[in-house]
This record gives structure tokens, C-alpha cells and sequence, in this order.
């Protein structure tokens, strides 16, 4: 299974990592070359406004949206939420979302860094709870008729899919919990 984990900026390490706790080899993706060569993709955490900015310059964007459309899995967390988001505000005024999933979010929405928090997670589906570390999170206003939520805090939708993506507001890699990751890759092999 090819899973590309995007590695132009932010968190992606730990993505790797966890991957390869589930026995698998991520490609690490810079180029469009190495992102033609993933069948799925997990957009990390990180800056989404230098993230966007990457995504446009390496081609990735238009590519990623094509493959998408054929089904591609995709796995976006905090920044990468933002980026398949279909609006952002308080983003960069040229700052455009891949508008993949029907969410319209609040960059740093829960505010800034020293706002950062945990919670104790209900994912639908999950028999147990799933610790969700929130770091300058967005903060999802409204979602589609087409998007599924699977947990929420007070109220607000924090991790959701629609069709084959799956986007959360926190770190699933942070977690020392690989839950998400083998979710998103059972996914994958059914696709
Ligand atoms: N606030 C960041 C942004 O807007 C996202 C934070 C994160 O990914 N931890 O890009």
C-alpha cells in the first residue's frame, strides 16, 4: 500500500512514524513525482498558509483535487482540515482551500498557542475514547448535508468525513494511539 504523508512543512513525522507501527512505508511527499506515486495522502499539521502556498507552487493542488474527485483516501489533521476545507476565515487573504470537504472553519479558532488543550474523545465507531490534543486548532462553524460527523467538543464538529476523507481539528499523531491511522488505512485497502 503506497500511503504518501505530505512533507513540504508541519508535523509530518510523527504521521510516519505512526504508519510505520501499522507496517507501513510512507512516501514522504515534496514533488508532484512522489505525490503521482501515493495512492492515498495524509495532510499534516503545520502552518496551512505556507502549506497552501507549497501545495500551489509544487503543483500538488490541481493534482491533489483531480485524484480526489477519482476517490483518492485522504487523512487531514489540524492545518490539513483547514486546507480541504471549502472556506477559511482569518486565513491569509490569498490563502485558498483545496474545498474538498463541505467544512467551513476559523484558523486558531479555539485561540492561540497558550489556548491549546486536551480532551477525551467519543469517535463514532471507537469502542473506548480517543485523547484529542487540540494546538491552535480550528475550529469547524458549519458543515454540509454530505459530511458525516464523528466527534464533537461542546458542541462543535472536530473530526469528520466525507466520501473518502477524513479530516480532524487535533493531532491523532500525537497521541500515542494509532486508531485513526488504522482507520484511514483500512480505508485506504477497500478503495
Ligand atoms: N493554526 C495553524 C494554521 O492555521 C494550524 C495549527 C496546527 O496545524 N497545529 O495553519
Amino acid at each position: 500500500m503506497k500511503v504518501g504523508v505530505l512533507a513540504l512543512q508541519g508535523a509530518f513525522g510523527l504521521h510516519v512514524k505512526a504508519l510505520e507501527r501499522l507496517g507501513i512505508d510512507a512516501i514522504e511527499v515534496r514533488s508532484l513525482d512522489n505525490f503521482d506515486a501515493s495512492e492515498a495522502l495524509i495532510i499534516p499539521g503545520g502552518e496551512s498558509t505556507t502549506m497552501s502556498f507549497l501545495l500551489e507552487s509544487s503543483g500538488i493542488f490541481d493534482s491533489l483535487r483531480e485524484r480526489s474527485a477519482e476517490g483518492m483516501p485522504i487523512l487531514g489533521t489540524c492545518a490539513g482540515m483547514i486546507l480541504l476545507s471549502s472556506k477559511i476565515t482569518d486565513g491569509r487573504s490569498d490563502q485558498k482551500p483545496l474545498n474538498l470537504m463541505s467544512v467551513e472553519i476559523r484558523r486558531n479558532g479555539y485561540g492561540r498557542q497558550i489556548d491549546s488543550f486536551e480532551s477525551d474523545l467519543s469517535i463514532e465507531g471507537f469502542d473506548a475514547s480517543f485523547r484529542g490534543i487540540f494546538i491552535r486548532a480550528p475550529l469547524v462553524e458549519s458543515v454540509g448535508e454530505e459530511v458525516e460527523v464523528l466527534a464533537e467538543v461542546n458542541g462543535r464538529p472536530v473530526m469528520c468525513r466525507q466520501g473518502s476523507i477524513i479530516a480532524t481539528s487535533f493531532h491523532p499523531e500525537l497521541a500515542d494511539d494509532d486508531r485513526i491511522h488504522a482507520e484511514f488505512l483500512e480505508m485506504v485497502s477497500s478503495s
